[in-house]
């Protein structure tokens, strides 16, 4: 399975997995290997229907990793896309409309679902689930409150002494301001809640402190930023950190990293994520070592303690300073992009991880990766993260997926009359793996550059400072 580039052909790996004649960890590492019937009775499964909830890039990834899985024999995604139909039967069904899902859960026979994005989780969809009697892989209602709420998650840090930057806590403009004229520029405000990616302002400038504070309570975020919490300016190098945890045990997954701004050189507003690469060599054992001790394993540990396990992917946003690690924020699910790097350097079966998060047996498991690095580049409609035209027409997808180590994962399209037509701000992943991060790069952007979609626009430097340390040799 190498190509000629030297690098194990995920298409022709997942092909050999869905003839059931291979399985990862975590009986591979007893040795053991074996068909579908085999595995059937020496794990006392029988082959699973799944879920899947979502529709952009993340789910895609996930969706072509989980139908890779020799334990599926059935796989919907609800809505999913035109590039997740691929892997998947696509269904119309409302993921807020938790009553539905179950419905549909019952009708089909699901035995797991997996939740990709943030909102039906913040909404209780697993608790729901879980009283109908349906397994869902990612948190409660109540252990969603790492990323629903910025202050219940500083409250959490103060709680269990895990390191993370000063703050307060506000509910009326009156105090945040006296607060922020004590504390100076620059410093951190966020509103409390969910405010798509977009509730933090890092003001250089008390002026900027100012008018972040006067927006919030001015409703600019609805409910969620009824309550303002500022923060502490942290400076060094910004990564995330990402560790499955079944409510007692985590595993660290593979370092991967995103770019957030939307123009090259780190340029122009914040988006949700206009590419990422595994691994990054920022995180190194030492570094990983103390992320796991001081900030994955208290969080783990203090959410048990309160009696809310968090079991799911816990996605830490780490700012390296020199004092150490420290928290600035927490997700409760993969990230998007960074789940499709991950998704391609995954060699073990993640359907048994996602189980074992699930049922509590972390504890003994073990996640394999691909030596290979993997990029991914955001191709967004023009004007994201603005308003964007919905509709265009995107050609030349399946001479992208001819290059070698290429694959696509769709964020934002849907099919018409035999086209693919762009159907949101973040519509493409194009992504590639490689020896090195700078052979993902070239081979990711080989790909790009077979698409023709006039209406839309990547970054040209996905990667770079990872390319940069490679070629000083670090
Ligand atoms: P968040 O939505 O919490 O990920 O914040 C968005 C971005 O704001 C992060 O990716 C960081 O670059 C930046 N940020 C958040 N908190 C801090 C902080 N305390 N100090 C410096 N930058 C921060």
């Amino acid at each position: 399975m190498q190509d000629t580039l030297g690098i194990p052909d995920r298409r022709a790996w997942r092909a050999v997995r869905n003839d059931g004649v291979w399985l990862a960890s975590p009986l591979q590492r007893e040795g053991v290997s074996c068909n579908r019937h085999g595995l059937n009775t020496l794990i006392g499964l029988h082959l699973m229907h799944i879920l899947l909830l979502g529709s952009g890039g993340r789910e895609h990834a996930l969706a072509w990793k989980i139908a890779a899985s020799p334990l599926v024999t059935k796989l919907w995604c609800a809505p999913g896309n035109a590039g997740i139909a691929r892997e998947a039967e696509c269904v119309a069904l409302d993921i807020a409309d938790h009553a539905a899902v179950i419905e549909f859960c019952r009708t089909n026979a699901v035995d797991l679902v997996v939740v990709g994005p943030e909102t039906p989780l913040a909404a209780g969809i697993v608790d729901d689930l879980a009283s109908a009697g349906f397994k869902a892989f990612g948190p409660s209602k109540q252990a969603s409150q790492l990323e629903g709420s910025k202050g219940f998650t500083k409250a959490l840090c103060t709680e269990f002494g895990i390191p993370t930057g000063a703050y307060g806590r506000f509910t009326h403009a009156a105090d945040a301001l006296t607060y922020v004229r004590a504390q100076g520029a620059p410093i951190v405000v966020k509103a409390d809640g969910l405010a798509a990616g977009k509730g933090v302002v890092v003001a250089m400038t008390l002026a900027e402190a100012e008018a972040a504070i006067a927006m919030m309570f001015d409703g600019a975020f609805g409910a969620a930023g009824a309550e303002v919490v500022i923060e502490e300016f942290l400076s060094g190098r910004e990564i995330s950190f990402f560790a499955l945890s079944d409510g007692e045990t985590a595993i660290a997954l593979a370092s991967a990293q995103d770019h957030k701004r939307v123009f090259d050189h780190d340029q122009g507003p914040n988006t949700g994520g206009m590419g990422a690469y595994s691994p990054t060599p920022f995180v190194t054992d030492e570094v990983h070592a103390e992320i796991m001790a001081k900030i994955i394993v208290p969080t783990v540990n203090g959410m048990k303690a309160r009696g809310t396990p968090f079991r799911g992917v816990l996605y830490a946003g780490v700012m390296l300073t020199p004092d150490g690690p420290k928290l600035f924020e927490y997700n409760v699910r993969f990230g998007d992009p960074e789940c499709q790097v991950l998704m391609l350097r995954m060699m073990s079966d993640i359907v048994p991880a996602l189980l074992a998060s699930c049922d509590g047996q972390l504890k003994n498991f073990d996640l394999r990766w691909f030596p290979e690095a993997a990029l991914t580049v955001v191709m967004a409609a023009k004007g994201y993260p603005g308003d964007v035209a919905r509709g265009t027409r995107i050609e030349g997808l399946d001479e992208a997926a001819k290059v070698e180590g290429a694959e696509i994962f769709h964020a934002g399209t849907i099919a018409k009359d035999g086209h693919i037509l762009a159907n949101g701000g973040r519509v493409l992943n194009v992504c590639a793996s490689g020896k090195t991060i700078a052979q993902a790069q070239r081979l990711a952007y080989e790909a790009v550059d077979r698409i023709q979609w006039p209406d839309g626009f990547c970054r040209r430097d996905i990667g770079w400072q990872a390319v940069e340390r490679e070629k000083a040799g670090g």
